[in-house]
């Protein structure tokens, strides 16, 4: 092959992969910020369900202070049973009786609900106690794994543009011109290998005499529709 083709072969190959590695070190930021996402909306989760414990716990406490303080005043009217001087005031007592017996139970009754209902929360905050937990230690563990991958891109990206700066001095300036043009305009594609008569770049047949030649691979030649310059391959 032409030296000079062979050069621009492989700052095309160079310039390929560089932009290969830029893009998959692009994406990264972007996972990362979904896992940490991820990892706030089950943290979010947890902290719905303990606001909701929390409030079902102190109702309880309340509920629990109020049956206290009824039954507190039903002995009290009871108790004074025993002093009442009149039929009129010992039915009234009664009848005091009566309402506060029928609180308590509502209030038991309530209670009882309610700590049916604890329990059921009690256990959805276990699980996501557990979630949060295991989705830390995944996040920890794949953001760690990510960002040794950005790493390893960023060191091998390094690597290729200090091969690409030494393979661009060995490329003839005007032809290393046309090379940059192409890459710009062509999007990153600059030198396309001909195959089964056609271009690769643009997948257009190319003329047979022009495939023929560009096949022994001994000039600069480019594809007439996309300009790309051509080399044989296959
Ligand atoms: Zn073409």
């Amino acid at each position: 092959m032409l030296a000079d083709l062979e050069r621009l072969v492989e700052l095309q190959r160079l310039d390929s992969e560089i932009a290969e590695v830029e893009a998959a070190a692009a994406a990264i930021p972007g996972v990362i910020r979904r896992i940490e996402e991820q990892l706030r909306k089950a943290k979010a989760a947890l902290d719905a369900v303990t606001a909701e414990t929390d409030r079902m716990m102190k109702l309880r406490r309340q509920q629990e202070r109020e049956l206290e303080e009824v039954t507190d005043q039903l002995k009290k009217r009871q108790s004074r049973l025993f002093e009442i001087k009149t039929n009129q005031e010992y039915s009234a007592v009664l009848k005091e009786i009566e309402g506060l017996k029928h609180k308590v139970s509502v209030l038991e009754e309530a209670i009882l609900v309610l700590l049916d209902q604890i329990e059921v929360e009690l256990k959805a905050r276990a699980e996501e106690e557990q979630r949060v937990r295991s989705s830390e230690a995944e996040a920890l563990r794949d953001t760690q794994r990510k960002e040794a991958e950005l790493r390893q891109l960023r060191g091998r990206l390094s690597e290729l543009q200090g091969a690409r700066k030494s393979q661009s001095k060995n490329v003839e300036s005007s032809l290393l011109q046309q090379y940059l043009r192409l890459l710009k305009s062509r999007a990153g594609l600059a030198v396309a290998p001909a195959r089964d008569g056609s271009c690769e770049g643009c997948h257009v047949a190319l003329t047979p005499q022009l495939y023929n030649e560009v096949r022994r691979n001994e000039e600069i030649l480019t594809c007439e529709r996309c300009g790309r310059i051509l080399y044989g391959k296959g």
